[in-house]
Parts: structure tokens; sequence; C-alpha cells
């Protein structure tokens, strides 16, 4: 593992290895590493040779100063965290300072619209234009067949796969599954930033999605967006220390309104008749996402399931009590 700084050194590195046949994986994130980070670096080097994992706070994506300035920088740890992988620790850490990255006054920004309209992006006005351009820079520095980004992420991970699309940029987009504390609270970053009650009542952002889950698995058919989201907005909203941003349930391709149930809501009667090992999305393909973001304490967190992935259902459920 070896630490570069320089677009220059990054750039010869991969050459390097790509001259000797190696594909190449790029992790990008913003330091502060937990297991989730980890994981995303086992998964690029489990499909990759040649591993580069960038670490760099992006001034471009912070609205705000003091989320700027209060954010976590441990690179010594992060190079620590990143060694204990043993093999599948990555090849190269690129850690970049600000000047490198934007040597000038940058006047060429990356704007995606309509994806970027909601959820996160409109209560962080031009945090996506900044990962957008960040992300595009990266992948035109490091030039990776494959890049790994987390689904805790969510807008994040659809809006990067549109730049990729819409921009030919020759590179694979592999979303990664969230990872979890053992009580259900999705690992962040910004969790360092909470003391002990504000930790404890972090974690009920996973529970209103796990109600929202339960829901729909008890309810059978399709799943109603209106009922999920009022289940899922009356746990946030009751919950103690919590400030709720939003919670809202969209479609996860597009992120609009999903379209409405094909069936009429179940009645009383027939509620909880539905499948018990999956919910009745799952069985009919609908997909709705839930996406939830909260102020507790001095942080804001967000986190999200996708009803109708299977597999994201019983990840929740399996973390979450
Ligand atoms: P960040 O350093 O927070 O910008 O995140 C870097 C990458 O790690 C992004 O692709 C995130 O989606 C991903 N990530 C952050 N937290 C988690 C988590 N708990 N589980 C999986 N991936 C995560």
């Amino acid at each position: 593992m070896r630490r570069v700084t320089t677009i220059a050194q990054v750039r010869d590195a991969v050459a390097t290895a790509r001259a000797g046949g190696a594909t190449v994986a790029l992790v990008p994130t913003m330091g502060a590493l937990h297991v989730g980070h980890l994981a995303l670096v086992e998964e690029a080097s489990r499909r990759a040779d040649l591993v580069v994992v960038s670490i760099f706070v992006n001034p471009a994506q912070f609205d705000r100063a003091d989320d700027l300035d209060g954010y976590p920088r441990d690179l010594d740890g992060d190079e620590a965290a990143l060694a204990s992988l043993g093999d599948a620790a990555p090849d190269l850490v690129f850690a970049p300072e600000v000047a490198e990255v934007y040597p000038r006054p940058r006047v060429t920004t990356v704007t995606v619209t309509g994806l970027t309209d909601r959820l996160c992006g409109a209560s962080r006005p031009g945090h996506f234009d900044g990962v957008a351009t960040v992300c595009t820079k990266l992948f035109s520095i490091v030039q990776p067949d494959l890049a790994v980004f987390g689904r805790k992420d969510f807008q994040q991970l659809q809006i990067v796969r549109r730049v990729v699309a819409d921009l030919d940029l020759p590179v694979r987009i592999v979303g990664a599954p969230t990872f979890r504390e053992d009580d259900g609270l999705a690992m962040s970053s910004r969790n360092r930033r909470l003391d002990a009650t504000e930790r404890r009542a972090a974690v009920a952002l996973s529970r209103a999605l796990r109600a929202g889950v339960e829901l729909a698995r008890a309810d059978g058919g399709p799943p109603d967006p209106v009922r999920v989201h009022d289940e899922v907005a009356g746990r946030l909203s009751g919950a103690p220390g919590v400030t709720v941003d939003y919670v809202e349930v969209l479609d996860p391709e597009t992120l609009d309104a999903p379209a409405p149930p094909t069936e009429p809501p179940p009645s009383d009667a027939t509620r909880g008749q539905g499948a018990t090992g999956t919910s009745g999305a799952a069985e009919t393909g609908a997909r709705l996402l839930v996406a939830v973001a909260a102020h507790v304490g001095p942080v804001r967190l967000i986190d999200n399931v996708v009803i109708g992935d299977v597999d994201d259902e019983d990840r929740l459920l399996a973390a979450t009590r």
C-alpha cells in the first residue's frame, strides 16, 4: 500500500499496472474510514487487480463552512485501517491536497438535473454538483475500470450512474450494501460526532425504516407508498432527540414520485395476510425507495431501504431490532 498525493503519481502508477494487464478499481471516500468503507475496498479487491482508494474531503460538495470544517479527518488512522485488510488492502491511497484537485478557480461544473432536486439535493443546495464534479474528475484522474459506491448514499449512487451514462464515461459503477452498527445505525463518518445520548437517539432512523418494511410485508400485495410513508414518518417524527429533514417514498430509478399501486390498498379484513418472507413489493416486482434524513445533535444522518429488493429488506431486518 502506497500513499500518493499528486495526479501525476496516481496516473503513473495506474499506467504501469495497466501496461502489465491489471484491471483497476477506484473507491472514492472522504476518509474517517469505518467498516462500511472497508467493505467497499474488499468488494473492489475481489473485482480488480489494482485498487485505488481516494481520500479527499471535497470542499465543492459542502454547502456549509462549519460542516466542512467539522468533518472528521484522520489520514494516519485511515491508512492503518486500510492496512488491516491484509491481502484486500488497496495498492494505492490517493490523498491529494485541495490545491492539487482544484488548482485554480473552477469554472466547469458537472450538473445533474432532476435527480438532484429531491431528497438531500433539496436541503443541500449545490451538494450534488460538487459530488458529480469531483467524481468525474476522479474518474478522469484514475481512469478505473470500475468504481465502488455505497448504497447508503442512494441518491449519490444513482446520480453517479447517470453522469457515467450521460457522459459515456468508461467506468462501471458498483453499488455495495449499507453496513450497520450492532443496533442498526448505518455506519457513517459523522457518527463520531454524536455523544452517548445522541448516539442512542440515532437508531431511530433505521428503526423507522424497519417499521416501513414490516408494514409492507404485513400488508402484502403492491406496497402503498402513502401508508409506508406515514408509518415511517410517524415513527421518526415521534423519536426523541431527532429532528426530521425528510421522509420520502420514491421510485428508486428515477427518484420521482412512485406510480400508484396497481391494486387497491388492503382493507382491514385482508391486511396482515401478505407473505411473511418478503414484502408484497418483492412478489409484484414493485420497488419503493424509502429514504430518510434527520438531524441528531450536531449531525445530519441519512438512511434508506428499497422495499421490493428482498436482499436489501432482509439485510435491514437482520441488522435492526
Ligand atoms: P464518504 O466517505 O462518506 O463520502 O463515503 C465514501 C463511500 O462510502 C460512499 O460511496 C458511501 O456511500 C460509502 N459508505 C459510507 N457509509 C457506508 C456504509 N455504512 N455502508 C456502505 N457504504 C458506505
